[in-house]
């Protein structure tokens, strides 16, 4: 287990077009290593989403997280080679998102508000299930992360694009809710 260095915007890893991950390697040591440092990196930096490129690690890996069970316990699933598709193109939705990878800043991001997700999980096994509201905005953050894509690419409006203390002091919108103030 280890705590892994989390790569900072202007790391050209972060650029990258991410590998595919060959099904019959999930179960390994290496992928399942990667998975558990992953784990614990998010969870020492409060991550609510972590990708394997924010650890330096150009894999179609990533750790989405955003929803709750039916006792109000934190859900995360493990995404490896996921395909998102959008079920709304209409409906969108809009929040100050922040990244590990792009630390103490927030920008306002318009995404689908609903999505349909194919992956195979932590067992090797592949899954198909819909996400809604914030569980699909985490996960449509993570797969960016997978392409090369930033949340600071997806803003459209730049002076809603502020340090983390100055967004929450001076921008509307920005949510109070402690679970998504967390990183992704
Ligand atoms: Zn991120």
């Amino acid at each position: 287990m280890a705590i892994l260095k989390v790569a900072r915007m202007g790391h050209p890893v972060l650029r990258r077009k991410c590998a595919p991950i060959a099904p019959g390697q999930i179960t390994g040591h290496k992928v399942q290593d990667l998975i558990r440092d992953m784990y614990e990196t998010m969870s020492e930096y409060n991550g609510v989403g972590l990708a394997a490129p924010q650890v330096h690690n150009a894999v179609r890996l990533a750790i989405a997280g955003g929803e709750v069970d039916e006792n109000g316990e934190p859900i995360y699933r493990v995404l490896i080679n996921p395909e998102v598709t959008v079920l709304d193109e209409e409906r969108t939705l809009g929040m100050y998102e922040g990244c590990l990878s792009v630390p103490g800043l927030r920008g306002w991001v318009e995404r689908p508000a609903k999505i349909r997700v194919k992956a195979y999980n932590e067992k090797g096994r592949q899954e198909e299930f819909t996400l809604e509201g914030f569980p699909a905005i985490v996960t449509q953050h993570e797969c960016d992360h997978l392409d090369g894509v930033l949340y600071v690419d997806r803003i459209t409006d730049m002076t809603r694009f502020a340090f983390e203390d100055e967004a929450e002091r001076f921008l509307e919108h920005v949510d109070e809710d402690d679970e998504k103030e967390a990183e992704l």
